[in-house]
């Protein structure tokens, strides 16, 4: 009996978008991943080791709402795989997982090298190149794969490069690319807050060349499309009746009274900025210094002057989504041409949103392009 001819699919990029999309695929398709390093390279170092897989928000549109780029975009794709049918695939191939205290979804294992061994263990039908995807090319009804060692032929290419490189290979099509910037990261700052370095409060988070910390990854992530320099205020106290907290401990020292509420050495920080001597006696701070001090608590003011490639630095920026079909993840300037993962203008804050958007988006192509 003549067997029937599958359908031969380039995966361009061997990430979690890539190597999820394979692993889709390959029952039904002849895959072949490119990738000019080892496979999954990238997922070692995700959530410090841990591999932070996953969320649980198991609402489409709750969890949408965690992406400052795609949340519409993503209403489709988590709709038909989300969170629950990432874990369920992950358990099938021996991962199991738990759910940490702050909803974010780890393997039980903790340890993203397993991930990776598993993935790459199930991943036993698709065939892995190691080979620089230069160029990619039209050809006939299918494509020309241009790479540093030779020429291959496929009917259809995923292109999961990720956010790092390769963008060439999508504006060849005529894709337009939303400028790269970083998001999740530290910023340098102009303040000087190198004495108070190692110091966190509020999720802050201050550092020898500015702030990192959560607060400040998720504010890199939300002004990701602004221009530096840009202006931050945080409040560390909140609405204390700070009048009444002075009146009541008059012989307490200005800085131990203030540690109640916020680090030492960032009380004393602040005092001295303030023209305050941290010994001084509450009782003996006038009222337009208590303003001052509470108004810098309420309203810590820093400039922000750049990024600092620390925290889980992901791209915010790149394929544009109006050129991308939510259903399929197929473009809609080619046929036969997929998205997945991080190349595409998607990106999530910390806790598992840009992992889940590289299972979701490559699930869906996969489906897709196996017509399922
Ligand atoms: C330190 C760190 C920790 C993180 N931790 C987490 C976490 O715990 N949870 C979470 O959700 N997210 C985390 N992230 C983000 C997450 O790792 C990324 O969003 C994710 O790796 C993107 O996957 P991707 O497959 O789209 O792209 P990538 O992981 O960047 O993979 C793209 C692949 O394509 C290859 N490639 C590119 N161009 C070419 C070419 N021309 N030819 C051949 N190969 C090419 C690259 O070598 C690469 O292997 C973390 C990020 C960092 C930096």
């Amino acid at each position: 009996m003549e067997q029937e001819l599958k359908s031969r699919v380039a995966v361009v990029g061997g990430g979690p978008a890539g190597c999820f999309c394979a692993a889709n695929l390959q029952e039904k398709c002849e895959v072949t991943v490119f990738d000019k390093k080892p496979p999954l390279l990238t997922l070692l170092p995700t959530g410090g080791g841990r591999c932070n897989i996953s969320y649980a928000e198991y609402d489409f549109k709750e969890l949408a709402k965690n992406y400052p780029r795609g949340e519409k975009f993503l209403y489709s794709v988590f709709s038909r795989f989300g969170g629950a049918e990432t874990l369920e695939f992950f358990k099938d191939i021996g991962v199991d997982t738990y759910i940490q205290e702050d909803m974010r979804i780890f393997p039980v294992s903790n340890s993203a090298k397993d991930v990776r061994k598993k993935l790459l263990a199930y991943l036993n039908q698709t065939k892995f190149l190691k080979e620089t995807v230069l160029r990619i090319e039209k050809a006939g009804a299918g494509f020309k794969v241009v790479t540093d060692f030779c020429c291959h032929h496929f009917d259809k290419i995923v292109m999961a490069v990720g956010g790092h490189s390769g963008y060439e290979l999508a504006q060849k099509f005529g894709h337009h690319i939303i400028e790269p910037r970083p998001a999740l990261a530290g910023l340098k700052t102009k303040e000087d807050f190198s004495s108070l370095s190692g110091v966190s409060l509020c999720g802050v988070l201050f550092t020898h060349k500015g702030i990192s910390g959560p607060a400040v990854y998720k504010i890199s992530s939300l002004r990701a499309r602004e221009d530096f320099p840009y202006k931050i205020s945080f409040d560390f106290i909140g609405q204390v009746d700070f009048q009444a907290v002075l009146n009541s401990n008059p012989h307490k020292s200005i800085r131990n009274l203030l540690s109640d509420y916020v680090p030492k050495s960032f009380a004393e920080f602040i005092l001295v900025r303030s023209g305050v001597n941290p010994d001084e006696k509450s009782h003996r701070i006038n009222g337009k210094t208590r303003d001052n001090i509470l108004s810098i608590l309420q309203n810590f003011e820093v400039t922000a002057l750049g990024t600092v490639p620390d925290g889980e630095v992901v791209t915010s920026g790149g394929v544009d989504l109006k050129e991308i079909n939510p259903k399929t993840m197929e473009s809609k300037l080619v046929s036969g041409l997929y998205f997945c993962g991080e190349v595409m203008d998607i990106d999530g804050f910390c806790g598992g949103f840009n992992l889940q958007n590289c299972w979701s988006t490559a699930s869906i192509a996969a489906l897709a392009i196996a017509g399922v």
